[in-house]
């Protein structure tokens, strides 16, 4: 009953927000947080309401990322969670953020992960937003299949990767996975595709062009790639909009046109 009153919550809630799209990845490591936390920024620096359902359990980087990390959810007599506030006014929910101790078990809290994605989709005090973008664990298991059930009208979902053939063999896996669930696959969005050095010359460290061939061969879009560049880590370190900090950078301009395309 609990269940059934929670979904129904869920629908309520969802009714709210006009574009849900969910952020894939195969494999841990790729950038797919900070590609969530980009584009949320991103979207809101371009006047847009937006919001960030952190489900990822197992590595939730978001809170740091996004510069809300040691921020306490607040809950309400009436049973709303409240979300943190980011910058450029993001509104942010993290399992992070629920679930006091970092240094709990990946296996006990496993256990808790999709109860904790229902009862955050089902009370979370939104508002109205015109996007919400969730940030998921890498690969596709019991949380990736929640959210596919649990939100009936997602928008869809964009994979992210790098340009390594391993990657491509995951990519692969998460399009299947999204065909199978029935969810719309936006794009495939590529990070981490070459590093510039100060001359001008680009090195492709991971490979080169195996995301575009991957969209290519699957009928997907591509999105975009996202070069390297070592300032990212020390933005999301300090919790700061990276192409805010570094409008100059080329990651940064492939961030904001990527947020204009979708
Ligand atoms: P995931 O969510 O896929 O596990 P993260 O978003 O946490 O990956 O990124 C992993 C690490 O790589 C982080 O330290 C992040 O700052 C860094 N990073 C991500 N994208 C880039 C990039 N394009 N250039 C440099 N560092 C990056």
């Amino acid at each position: 009953k609990k269940i059934r009153e929670q979904e129904k919550k869920i629908q309520e809630n969802m009714k709210k927000i006009k574009y849900k799209v969910a952020i894939l990845s195969g494999k841990g490591g790729v950038g797919k947080s900070f590609v969530t936390a980009s584009l949320a920024f991103a979207m809101s620096y371009l006047g847009r309401k937006v919001g960030v359902l952190d489900a990822d359990i197992y590595g939730p980087s978001i809170p740091k990322m996004m510069g809300v990390q040691g921020e306490t959810v607040m809950a309400t007599t009436d049973g709303r969670i409240i979300p943190v506030t980011a910058p450029l006014g993001v509104k942010v929910l993290s399992i992070g953020l629920l679930l006091p101790q970092e240094d709990v078990p990946v296996i006990w809290r496993g256990t808790l992960s999709t109860s904790a994605i229902r009862e955050m989709l089902a009370y979370a005090d939104w508002g109205t937003l015109d996007y919400l973008f969730i940030d998921l664990p890498p690969g596709t298991g019991d949380e990736q299949l929640t959210i596919a059930q649990l939100i009936r009208d997602l928008t869809g979902t964009i994979i992210v990767t790098i340009p390594s053939d391993v990657s491509r063999v995951v990519v692969a896996k998460a399009i299947n996975f999204a065909r199978k669930m029935n969810v719309d696959i936006i794009g495939v969005v590529e990070n981490m595709s070459y590093f510039e050095c100060p001359d001008g010359s680009k090195h492709y460290i991971f490979g080169e062009g195996a995301a575009k061939k991957i969209s290519e061969q699957y009928g997907v879009r591509f999105l975009g790639e996202i070069p390297i560049d070592p300032r990212i880590s020390r933005a999301n370190d300090a919790g700061e909009p990276f192409f805010v900090k570094y409008p100059d950078s080329k990651a940064s301009k492939a961030i904001l046109e990527l947020a204009e395309k979708i």
